[in-house]
């Protein structure tokens, strides 16, 4: 019996077997892709690497729909494809840099959404559209397939792969194109979506940084408000006693001299009663500006209520306060506030009040004992004709 049929039968078989495992490997190498973070031409010249590597294949391009056109995306330019950059003739790239959907093989394959094979590209009218003049027979061309590159039933390109010989492709490997070209349109899918959702948690996550950094810095300002008195700008008693406290502290630790300063305008009730209330407003604010004028930046001055301001003077023993006093004293005294042009002057009464050297303990209850102590030289001070500073050891003898 002569075995010539059989061995045929044998090696077409084992040709096709070679084929199949060759276009499973492709799709393998393809699904082993890095699918993230790439741009659609990254994605589609790794999945021609992989298809040129395991399909032995040498001309392989992309041409993705942009707009209403097809645009080279990926591979070879078309000038590689057809067999011209043989001639060493690069320059007819941007000739084939797109083409209309429809326009040659290339065109119907989009236009249709069907595989166009070409066995005989010098011998095919449909492929002539795609040389834009050139003559086929001056290429180095033979085959050429075009097919669709399609996710869910729509068309996003066209995958070429070409080669010199006529009649080189087999049924079976574009069957495998087939299949390829539908992995890679999924791909192409799911690579777009995961840029657009990084794209979009991105600009998500900026918003949320940004509204939290507006939200942190509406926090601080609302923090600063709460701690600050409107009308004079001063800080209230929210802020002073802590301050003072810490202040106070420090003072207790390192045996260093404190002192207390209670302001109240004299009077002040005509000024609202003669002139008006907003009137009196504007030299309550006055009044805070001396103050805020004479004192250092580590005392701690803030609005104590009303027409009442406080001052604590960390390092500072009674001469000291009292040199202070004086000057506040004397600073509202000769200040002519001009308002609705009308002159005002006020005068302001002042308790002292200081750590003394045996002073120990809680800072909070010394603070307490100071400000009951500064209050009582304070009222002392007005009792005895006002416009005066009244240190609290100098006049505990007379209540
Ligand atoms: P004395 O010399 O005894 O301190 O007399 P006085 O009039 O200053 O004291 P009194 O406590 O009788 O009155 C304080 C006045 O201060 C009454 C109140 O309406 C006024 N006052 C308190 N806070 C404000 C304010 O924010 N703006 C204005 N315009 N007046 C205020
Ligand atoms: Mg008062
Ligand atoms: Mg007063």
């Amino acid at each position: 019996m002569d075995p010539t049929p059989f061995l045929n039968s044998f090696r077409e078989l084992n040709d096709s077997f070679l084929k199949l495992i060759d276009s499973l490997s492709a799709l393998r190498g393809l699904s082993a892709l890095r699918v993230y973070g790439q741009s659609d031409t990254q994605l589609l010249d790794s999945a021609l690497d992989v298809l040129m590597q395991n399909q032995d294949l040498e001309r392989c391009s992309v041409y993705l729909l942009k707009d209403g056109k097809l645009v080279n995306t990926a591979g070879m330019d078309w000038a590689g494809m057809i067999g011209l950059q043989q001639n060493r003739d690069r320059n007819h790239a941007p000739l084939f840099a797109s083409f209309d959907v429809g326009e040659g093989l290339v065109g119907l394959a989009a236009h249709t959404g069907v595989l166009q094979h070409s066995r005989n590209c010098e011998q095919d009218a449909r492929f002539e559209r795609n040389c834009r003049g050139i003559s086929p027979q001056s290429m180095a061309i033979g085959s050429l397939i075009s097919l669709p590159i399609k996710a869910s039933g729509e068309t996003l390109g066209v995958l070429n792969v070409s080669h010199p010989h006529t009649d080189f492709f087999t049924d079976a490997q574009e069957r495998s194109l087939v299949i390829f070209a539908n992995f890679l349109g999924q791909m192409l899918v799911n690579n777009r979506l995961l840029n657009s959702m990084e794209h979009l948690v991105r600009e998500r996550t900026h918003q949320l940084e940004q509204t939290l950094a507006d939200a942190e810095a509406l926090k601080r300002r609302y923090a600063e408000l709460s701690v600050i008195d409107e009308l004079t700008g001063l800080h209230n008693r929210r802020f002073f006693f802590p301050e003072s406290r810490s202040a106070l502290a420090r003072s207790l630790r390192y045996k260093k001299g404190f002192c207390l300063l209670l302001l109240d305008i004299d009077h002040f009730k005509r000024i609202n009663d003669v002139h008006g209330h907003r009137q009196g407003d504007e030299v309550l604010s006055g009044c805070a500006e001396l103050f805020r004028q004479q004192v250092r930046e580590v005392d701690v001055l803030a609005r104590f209520g009303g027409e009442e301001f406080i001052i604590a003077l960390p390092d500072t023993d009674l001469d000291g306060a009292k040199q202070l006093a004086e000057r506040v004293r004397a600073a509202v005294k000769g200040k002519t506030f001009q308002i609705d042009g009308r002159s005002i002057k006020v005068t302001v009464s002042i308790g002292i009040a200081c750590l003394l050297d045996h002073d120990q303990g809680d800072a909070q209850v010394v603070l307490d004992r100071l400000i009951s102590e500064a209050d009582q030289a304070l009222y002392f001070g007005k009792h005895s004709g006002r416009d005066k500073a009244c240190a609290y050891s100098e006049i505990a003898c007379f209540l």
